[in-house]
């Protein structure tokens, strides 16, 4: 075995190590503690109650309240934030008056998420439990006469969910924020808060190499948990004018919180480089696997490009739904975690569209892949991302673009011209539906093509061989994935055939320049960042409760 060789087996068993390690606990990246350095682990400690007024009053201007100037946002603290949501269900747990409401909002959510088959039997518990005036103790007083009807009439538990949570807006919150349980939501926000620096991470080998730098497999040492670091190095970035992208990435990432798209947990410096740590994708992306996992049979079948292009399809709509336009879909760019479900990645070309505006322009994408009416610089919107989809489906089944051989020697001038002329031709490996949906996504004229309509794709959910996915498990990730990668297998180049870096010459950092490292270095992502500590079962070592019903030490004033 050559040198480089060898250096791939070093690198790779100490990575496969690592993530052996978290197995059994977690799994998936979490973990049990596997792999934790216990110096770095033993920092994560919660401040004195004393200590909070600070971080309270942060929290209060970074989320306030649309009616109270003294309240943060309900939907913040107690419902998007992991560990918010936590305490405040305990809260609710704790509490006599308030205990149903909590358990109501529960069962509702358990519904939204089980099988067809159980539905009835769970719907049917909740009418029994919180909609009978003669069980006082369980009984939901708040709830109109219409929720119930609709509930017992119709199964249909939308309208009591509803109404739970703008009961426990309106009258709960200002009880929750005089609580120990919110003392001890700001005892976490203020360890979120603390500073963030290459000395909570250890770095394994390298995944894969962008435009500023590598990116390579993390631990982040407190708690065990494996991610990606994407590391962009500062005098590349100012040479190359690469401010502006690398921030248009951070900025979109550190929004979107979806299972389908890539999430960005901290925005650190260290001396020469700025890193985004992300989410781990183990099974490397959907070209390797369309062509090089077996030679003699490309391409996907059908069932598993339609799993692949379902969870596509959530990661587009939520993007859409926060006014992003990706640009850049393609098979290169999603990529398979440890089970097998796909994310999207590389939002390196997305951009924001202001609120109000509705068309962007500018040429941006992969030959083969974009939009005729972006490719003839004409205004668009997001249907350009299901012009992408439509290629990309068909290159999962096919092993070949519509426009573009993969390989073929052809300029892009004629590549642009077959997808404003061209139409795809389809073989003997496409269904009839799977051709329609193709088909309908390729349409050439914008108005025409199937896509996000107002404010989501349910039309497209509905189309072809997308009409037999339930929607609802796929979108919570219990769908199980059609091809789960081995666990032990490294899915990216060996080490040495990444590519080096030759070294920037002639640029010099000023002040202006760390002036924006330090506002692209703000640290840990509050959601993604709480998501780790539950995981990795942090969340359950800190918070600690006495049996007796008195307050633990650190809460004590
Ligand atoms: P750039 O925007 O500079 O092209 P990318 O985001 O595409 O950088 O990352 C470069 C490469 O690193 C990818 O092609 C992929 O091989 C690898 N990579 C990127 N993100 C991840 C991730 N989250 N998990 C695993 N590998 C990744
Ligand atoms: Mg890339
Ligand atoms: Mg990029």
């Amino acid at each position: 075995m050559d040198i480089g060789g060898l250096e791939t087996v070093v690198a790779n068993s100490a990575y496969v190590a690592a993530r052996g390690d978290l197995d059994g606990g977690g799994g998936g990246g979490g973990g049990g503690g596997g792999g934790r350095d216990r110096k770095m682990h033993a920092r994560l400690k919660l401040p004195h109650v004393l200590r909070l007024d600070e971080v309270q009053a942060r929290v209060l201007a970074l989320y306030p309240s649309p009616s109270s100037p003294t309240l943060p946002s309900f939907e913040q603290v107690c419902h998007l934030e992991p560990i918010g949501r936590h305490l405040f269900r305990q809260f609710l747990e704790t509490h006599k008056l308030f205990r149903p409401a909590g358990e109501l909002l529960q069962a509702c959510e358990d519904l939204d998420m089980s099988e067809e088959s159980e539905r009835l039997k769970k719907g049917q518990k909740i009418i029994a439990e919180h909609m009978d005036d003669k069980k006082p103790a369980s009984f939901c007083s708040f709830l109109s006469a219409a929720a119930m009807e609709a509930a017992r009439a119709h199964g249909s538990f939308a309208e009591a969910l509803a109404e739970t949570t703008e009961f426990l807006q309106s009258r709960t919150l200002a009880e929750y924020v005089e609580s120990p349980r919110y003392l001890r939501y700001l005892q976490f926000k203020w360890l979120e808060m603390q500073p963030i620096g290459e000395e909570w991470f250890s770095d394994f080998r390298v995944l894969g190499k962008g435009g500023f730098g590598e990116v390579c497999a993390c631990q982040a040492k407190a708690t065990g948990k494996l991610y990606a670091n994407k590391k962009l190095n500062k005098k590349r970035l100012k040479k190359r004018g690469g401010y502006e992208g690398a921030l248009v990435e951070k900025v979109i990432l550190e929004k979107l919180h979806s299972r389908f798209i890539v999430s960005l947990s901290y925005a650190f410096q260290s001396k020469l480089e700025l890193c985004l740590v992300m989410t781990i994708m183990n099974g490397g992306d959907l070209r390797f696997h369309i062509y090089d996992v077996d030679d003699a049979n490309q391409g996907f079948p059908e069932a598993r490009a339609f799993f692949y292009a379902a969870q596509i399809v959530c990661g587009l709509e939520h993007l859409h739904q926060n006014r992003i336009v990706y640009r850049d879909l393609k098979p290169e760019n999603v990529l398979l975690d440890d089970m097998g479900h796909v994310r999207l990645s590389d939002l390196g070309l997305a951009i924001e569209m202001k609120e109000g505006q509705d068309m962007t322009k500018g040429y941006a994408g992969t030959p083969g892949f974009m939009a005729p009416e972006l490719l003839k610089g004409e205004a668009y919107d997001y249907s350009v991302d299901y012009f992408t989809l439509g290629v990309t489906i068909y290159e999962m089944i096919q092993a070949k673009g519509p426009f573009r051989y993969r390989g073929e020697k052809v300029e892009n001038k004629e590549v642009k011209r077959r997808i404003l002329e061209d139409d795809a031709s389809y073989s003997e490996r496409f269904s009839a539906d799977c051709r329609a949906t193709c088909k309908a996504l390729l349409t050439k004229d914008p108005a025409m093509r199937l896509g996000f309509r107002d404010g989501s794709c349910g039309e497209l959910k509905k189309h072809g061989l997308f009409a037999s996915i339930n929607w609802g498990r796929l979108q919570a990730g219990l769908l199980d994935p059609p091809f789960v990668p081995d666990s032990k297998t490294v899915y990216a180049k060996d080490v040495n055939e990444v590519g080096a870096f030759s070294s920037v010459r002639g640029v010099n950092l000023v002040e202006e320049d760390k002036a924006f490292f330090d506002s692209f270095s703000t640290g840990s992502i509050p959601i993604p960042w709480q998501e780790e500590i539950i995981e990795t079962g942090v969340f359950e070592e800190l918070n600690l409760w006495p049996a007796d019903g008195s307050l633990p030490d650190n809460l004590c004033k």
